[in-house]
């Protein structure tokens, strides 16, 4: 069946006022931004409280139904048959050879839910969708109308012209993106990150991202697994700039200088240190990582502490409280699972002690970072000096 139309169904639609064209607007431009992706020349359009995308004559239905289930704020996606309106007559023979060909030989129980958005139109809804059930009970003899609990509902929105539909296909819900600010995600390589950063887009949150890169100790592939992972992030956030913030040197200063088994703490430290940097720098109102509480000695509430207090932004950790294989699922749902094992290194892991702390005790973190007073400021702006920054579409 070839579908002229999809009917988009929104949430969240509490918001009153000059909110709800902020929401619905930003709906549009990232659907219209989603579609770009899919051949052919669709329109995206807002009218009477509604959002339609018209589609080309000639389109790859899985492919546009595909880009709009990545678009936050739908919470459903209508495919619409659109028919001339020639009189009632016309409208009711459409309606049944739209029945045969969805679903052939019926028996199951329907209504039929009538909607004018054209008030001139010589019948009452009400009127319209009684007519038309009887029209659908002669042709379809086993079926039956049940209005209270139907297996199948047919809406007919009486406009300019007679839209069909009966299906509604789930989309992803939240809300569109740019509605929230923009907040910095700490991207590794992981399985956490994508997903975290996924649930704050999910929230209409814009997303810009930072890596710590750590050459030649982390190789090129290492890096481009996390572009490759961004770019799967970016399908549901749209396009995000990722800064390459070259780590080593800290990293290896940090490791002369200070007892082994602090060495992930107060690397974790500098890393939100320069994250901040560069979230301040563009405009974002937080800080985002995949955290989850006792998921490794780094995440222990104490050093959860030890790294938030180098903090002055809000730190988001959407999964602080999933498990391990919860993560994983959504993981698998957004697809960025299998990327994400690709076994290539990650900084953190290199030069991991032995038996890190557990329990860091902040004076003590204070205290070892002090030895790293005469050349870490220097480290620090080489490093903010020297990020690469890539847009990620
Ligand atoms: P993930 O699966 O996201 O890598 P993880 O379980 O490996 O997380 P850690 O390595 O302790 O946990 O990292 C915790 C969080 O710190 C990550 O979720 C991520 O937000 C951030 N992070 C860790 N390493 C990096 C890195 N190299 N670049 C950017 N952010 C990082
Ligand atoms: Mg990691």
């Amino acid at each position: 069946m070839l579908f002229h139309a999809f009917l988009i169904k929104y949430a969240e639609i509490a918001i009153k006022g000059k909110n709800r064209y902020l929401f619905e607007d930003a709906l549009v431009k990232q659907m219209r931004m989603a579609l770009s992706r899919v051949e052919g020349e669709f329109k995206v359009t807002k009218e009477q409280g509604r959002v339609y995308v018209f589609c080309p004559e000639s389109y790859d239905f899985d492919e546009a139904v595909e880009a709009l289930q990545r678009v936050f704020g739908i919470v459903g996606i209508c495919p619409v048959v659109i028919y001339e309106d020639k009189g009632f007559e016309q409208m009711a023979e459409d309606v049944v050879s739209y029945m045969e060909a969805r679903y052939p030989g019926y028996e199951g129980s329907f209504k039929v839910y009538t909607r004018r958005a054209k008030k001139s139109y010589p019948m009452t809804s009400m009127e319209v969708s009684a007519e038309l059930g009887g029209r659908i009970l002669d042709a379809f003899p086993l079926a039956r109308v049940d209005v209270h609990n139907p297996e199948l509902t047919l809406s007919v929105e009486i406009r300019e012209k007679i839209y069909v539909y009966s299906e509604t296909i789930p989309g992803p819900g939240g809300m569109p993106v740019g509605t929230n600010g923009k907040a910095m995600l700490l991207l590794s390589g992981g399985i956490d990150s994508p997903v975290a950063g996924y649930m704050i887009a999910k929230r209409g949150v814009k997303i810009d991202a930072v890596y710590f890169h750590a050459p030649p100790y982390t190789s090129e592939r290492a890096k481009q697994k996390v572009v490759d992972l961004a770019a799967l992030v970016a399908k549901y956030s749209g396009p995000i700039r990722l800064h390459v913030v070259n780590f080593t040197d800290i990293q290896l200063y940090i490791y002369d200088q200070c007892p082994h088994e602090e060495l992930t703490i107060i690397m974790r430290r500098y890393m939100m240190r320069i994250a901040e940097h560069f979230a301040k720098e563009s405009n974002c109102l937080g800080l985002i990582t995949g955290e989850s509480i006792g998921q490794v000695a780094s995440q222990t509430l104490q050093s959860l502490a030890a790294t938030n207090e180098v903090c002055t932004l809000p730190v988001y950790r959407p999964v602080i409280g999933f498990d391990k294989q919860e993560i994983v699922e959504i993981s698998r749902k957004i697809n960025t699972f299998e990327t994400s094992i690709l076994p290539f290194e990650d900084c953190c892991t290199i030069f991991v002690a032995k038996h890190p702390v557990t329990k860091p005790n902040l004076n003590v973190i204070r205290r070892s970072e002090g030895k790293l007073a005469e050349k870490i400021d220097e480290l620090v702006e080489e490093a903010l000096r020297t990020t690469e920054v890539i847009e990620v579409q």
